[in-house]
């Protein structure tokens, strides 16, 4: 099938096989419905039993969310700083999510929490300060996912947890006593779960909590964090039966959900669709690159030396000759020969530059013709600005677009780039000493982010233990030896 599949996308396939409800106002989120067209067929489908429950959380976030009496109740009891009684059955329950630092930190965040606030049954709300609001549309048909400026508990961002309302104090003060945490936890109006890098063993006991069940009967979750916590959701013994249902298949989780979540909104669609269609989509084969250099924003000749290194050795780029070809035959000057788009991504042009140059000075030994494209540079990281911002999720999105991608080791902007392109990528390492890794990269084990900070703790056990060992499906990332990811 060609991948411009516009004429024979089918409405099932325009609903992502079921991932999405019909019913949204198309134009006001055109990506939503559209996004089918760019794509190859799903890399992943969604199994029945996530589509039943995507469709019970959306009416969960339409009677609890900002708007309804249910929230205004909640909110006015958090405002008073009222004690709870705890939550009956019927009361709605709530998951803030303090997403903070890049755009990729910010997407792998949501979709953590989300997945978390739907094996919990809670209305997930996103504070406001990122500018996530400006560059993804609404998921929830009839419901916002932004949280109300006048929510009662201010400069989210400021919070630690050293705060006395900290998941962090709620353990220690109840020191194993589950009965006592949970009774600790339904006297505060709120509790904060801290997984910032810098968060204890103790805020880390919040991966084995429903165990514990010290947070069931807290109405407001906040939560700060900056990465992707699946992987440690699937350690906890107490989801292992329900996420075995949602995600049959363990490395499609980031992938459905980011395909049900993170719609850009049309200013962003328009730099995706107008660079795909410019650029990219009459090419026989594409190759995405993400440059990542985390070791300050001037080119490095040993990251250069890397990229090459990969894309050679793994055969993702053709090599070039050093002497002029003869003239094509006759049979190929007719514009038969085959070509390849190489879309990079980085901060800076200058590996962008200098690979253009290779193919323009030399021919390839393969005969293809090799075109480099680079969207933007824009030299510095700008978090927070809206256009800044805009750049990066389209960028992300269009990696996601090329067939195969080569991404930067510990880069969360890469790890969604091939995840919701649904790729494995081929991972360079971070290199060390500004020398070139040997070797320069490897084929990851699957299409899953990498989770960065994970626990270090048996739920089973209650000891610590190789949190990569447990189970077959949560192991230790290619890039970061101690990270954890499905596959
Ligand atoms: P990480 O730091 O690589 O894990 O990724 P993040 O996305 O969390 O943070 C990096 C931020 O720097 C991005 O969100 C962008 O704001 C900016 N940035 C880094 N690389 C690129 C790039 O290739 N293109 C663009 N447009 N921005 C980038």
């Amino acid at each position: 099938a060609s991948f411009w599949q516009l004429a024979s996308t089918s409405t099932k396939e325009k609903l992502l096989g079921g991932l999405l409800v019909p019913g949204f106002d198309e134009r006001s989120c055109l990506s939503r419905y559209h996004s089918a067209f760019y794509r190859k067929t799903m890399a992943r489908s969604p199994s029945a039993h996530l589509i039943k429950r995507l469709r019970e959380h959306e009416a969960l976030q339409r009677r609890c969310g900002p708007g309804t009496e249910a929230y205004r109740a909640a909110a006015a009891r958090l405002r008073s700083g009222h004690r709870n009684n705890g939550t009956d059955g019927d009361s709605c329950k709530y998951l803030v999510l303090v997403p903070y630092r890049g755009l990729g930190n910010n997407i792998l965040a949501v979709a953590s929490a989300f997945l978390y606030a739907l094996l919990t049954d809670r209305a997930l709300l996103l504070d406001r300060e990122t500018s996530l609001g400006d560059v993804l549309c609404e998921p929830f048909p009839g419901a916002t996912w932004l949280l109300p400026q006048s929510f009662p508990i201010k400069n989210l961002q400021n919070l630690t947890g050293e705060v006395p309302e900290s998941y962090r104090h709620l353990v220690r003060q109840s020191d194993g006593d589950a009965a006592g945490a949970a009774g600790a936890a339904s006297r505060r109006s709120y509790v904060f779960v801290d997984l910032d890098h810098s968060c204890t063993y103790h805020d880390k006991l919040f991966f084995c909590d429903d165990e514990r069940r010290f947070l069931r009967r807290a109405p407001w979750v906040l939560m700060r964090t900056d990465g992707y916590f699946v992987p440690a959701l699937f350690l906890n013994p107490a989801y292992e039966g329900e996420l075995h249902r949602l995600f049959p298949r363990k490395d499609a989780v980031f992938y459905l959900l980011a395909h049900y979540l993170f719609h850009p909104t049309n200013k962003v669609w328009g730099l995706i669709t107008r660079f795909h269609d410019s650029y990219l989509k009459n090419s026989d084969d594409r190759l995405g690159i993400q440059v990542r250099v985390f070791d300050g924003d001037t080119p490095f000749q040993h990251i250069l030396d890397q990229i090459l290194a990969c894309t050679s050795q793994e055969n993702l780029l053709p090599e070039v000759v050093t002497q002029e070809p003869p003239p094509p035959a006759a049979a190929a000057a007719g514009g038969a020969r085959r070509s390849k788009a190489v879309l990079m991504t980085g901060l800076s042009s200058w590996y962008y530059e200098n690979i253009r140059w290779k193919y323009w000075q030399s021919a390839t030994a393969t005969g293809e013709a090799v075109s480099v494209y680079q969207p933007s540079h824009e030299e510095h990281q700008l978090s927070g600005y809206t256009t800044h911002d805009m750049k990066a999720l389209a960028e992300m999105y269009l990696l996601g677009m090329t067939d195969r991608i080569v991404t930067s080791g510990w880069s969360t902007f890469g790890y969604v780039g091939h995840g919701l392109g649904g790729l494995t990528p081929w991972i360079m390492f971070r290199p060390e000493n500004h020398t070139t890794p040997s070797p320069p990269c490897r084929r990851a084990k699957s299409m899953e982010p990498c989770m960065h900070g994970p626990p270090f703790y048996d739920c089973r056990t209650k000891h610590g233990a190789d949190t990569g060992k447990l189970v077959p499906h949560v192991q230790h990332c290619e890039d970061m030896s101690w990270g954890l990811k499905l596959v």
